[in-house]
């Protein structure tokens, strides 16, 4: 196998620290699998751009990379202010809906959410600038609210507002949500990443409005606040895939049950057999600084040691100074925990029908054959989504596609390589053809043992098997 071969996969989202074709060539040549386009402040003719300096700069370097759209969701947001807001403690500011009268007393500012004045009660913490300032209602009436300052701060325009524990009467799938999923599937997006999902419903509206355009992109749920967390368990059985939101959870739920919230959903994942995707300040203080703090290497330690699929950059890479160099540091955190983590496979996932249970053996085979791999041929996806979920730790997993879009979202599940490759008509051609490829491209040298799982004609009947092959 190829050394040093990483099962963990890199997420960086795109800003303006990243967005010229040049500095993508280079971080995609660093290591990152999966670019996010984050749509909190983007424009159509952006993502246009961004995709085609991804595409070009993939092409330019032999490197691949995914493109997950990250759409907003639920979300609610004060309106604009002329000049920000200083903010002390004890000072009042009202929240008005927008076409209310404000009030001529104290300063006020417009939201986007009519519901707020009827879901908060007098005593209900407001939590503005994702969370940075805290804030206590003292007074409310139908289109106005007054709160009362706790933690001083300065309020810019269009900042996000938090209201922990409280189910936010907005559609999942706002109507600025579906005008960017129209503008990043005719631009070929691969996943959506939808926020504050809440329930299981949310997925199937964004899956019924990809059924209509067409569309096959996976759906990632980001996890951000209590519904989410009390309903993971039908949310993980409908997405593709699970964002640990952490940015939005941090505030939504308490701090400090954020590590354990965090393993719930990674080991819910894991038995469910769905990608799991670390998020946000990850490496936060290398936005200005060339070297992570000791806290923040132990924390992208902890989500490698518990096998989280992904880890994601956010600022370090939107607006930071150091953007290819935490793509390192994700990097060789990686390359060090990675080899000292158990391996054990996955035990808690149900498999399924036999096929699928076939992949366990699989991997069993190739941990006891060492410096092995898997070779599996897959046109949905499925299996090698599976093997990645089985974490099989040491074996890398090749994936030998020819459905294209299938190609790019293999690139996010854990310890799964994939390759795109026409198959040939005959199942041992194919198998002669990723063999060929594999050692051509140096990921295995002549003489490696490799677990094949695929289709073979007996007695003109199509059997599946799992054959042990050697790369001449
Ligand atoms: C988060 O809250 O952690 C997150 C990833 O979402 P966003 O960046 O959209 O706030």
């Amino acid at each position: 196998m190829r050394a040093p071969y990483r099962h963990t996969k890199i997420i960086a989202t795109l800003g303006p620290a990243t967005e010229s074709k040049e500095m993508l060539a280079q971080l995609i040549l660093e290591g990152v699998d999966i670019m996010r386009l984050n749509m909190a402040h983007a424009s159509h003719q952006w993502v246009d751009n961004a995709m085609w300096f991804i595409r070009e700069a993939s092409t330019e370097v032999g490197r691949h990379v995914g493109v997950m759209m990250d759409v907003k969701g639920p979300e609610i947001r004060t309106g604009t202010v002329e000049t920000p807001l200083s903010l002390a403690t004890g000072d009042q500011i009202e929240f008005h809906i927008e076409g209310a009268v404000p009030s001529s007393e104290i300063p006020s500012v417009s939201v986007n959410y009519p519901g707020l004045p009827g879901d908060l009660e007098v005593g209900s913490v407001v939590l503005v600038d994702s969370g940075l300032i805290r804030m206590k209602v003292v007074a409310k009436d139908d289109s106005r609210v007054r709160c009362e300052v706790l933690t001083p701060g300065k309020l810019g325009s269009k900042r996000h507002i938090n209201l922990p524990g409280v189910y936010v009467n907005l559609p999942s799938l706002t109507k600025k949500d579906e005008d960017d999923i129209r503008a990043g599937v005719r631009a070929g997006i691969d996943f959506v990443a939808l926020s504050f999902v809440r329930q299981a419903e949310d997925i199937r509206i964004l899956r019924h409005f990809l059924d209509e355009l067409g569309s096959t992109a996976k759906i990632i749920a980001k996890i951000e606040d209590q519904a989410g967390v009390r309903n993971m368990q039908e949310i993980i059985r409908e997405a593709d895939g699970v964002m640990v939101a952490r940015g939005d959870l941090g505030i939504e739920i308490d701090y400090h049950k954020l590590p354990l919230v965090q393993t719930d959903l990674v080991r819910a994942c894991q038995k469910e057999g769905k990608p799991v995707i670390i998020a946000t300040h990850l490496l936060e203080s290398m936005i200005t600084s060339p070297m992570p703090t000791r806290a923040e290497i132990s924390d992208v330690s902890h989500a490698i040691r518990e096998q989280a699929d992904a880890v994601m950059l956010s600022g370090e890479t939107t607006t930071g100074a150091y953007p290819l160099e935490s793509v390192q540091v994700l990097k060789n955190i990686i390359g060090s925990i990675e080899p000292s983590v158990h391996a054990d496979l996955n035990t808690g996932i149900t498999l399924g029908e036999p096929k699928v249970k076939m992949l366990h053996s699989a991997a069993v085979l190739a941990q006891d054959l060492g410096q092995s791999g898997i070779v599996v041929f897959t046109r949905s996806g499925l299996l090698a989504y599976k093997l990645g979920a089985l974490r099989a730790r040491g074996v890398p997993i090749y994936a030998f596609t020819d459905v294209e879009s299938i190609f790019r979202q293999l690139l996010l599940p854990w310890g799964v390589e994939p390759f795109l490759m026409p198959f040939s008509e005959d199942p041992e051609q194919t198998i002669l053809n990723a063999l060929a490829y594999l050692k051509r491209q140096e990921w295995c040298g002549p003489g490696t043992w490799l677990v094949v799982i695929t289709n073979a004609l007996a007695s003109g009947r199509i059997v599946d098997t799992i054959q042990l092959r050697q790369v001449e």
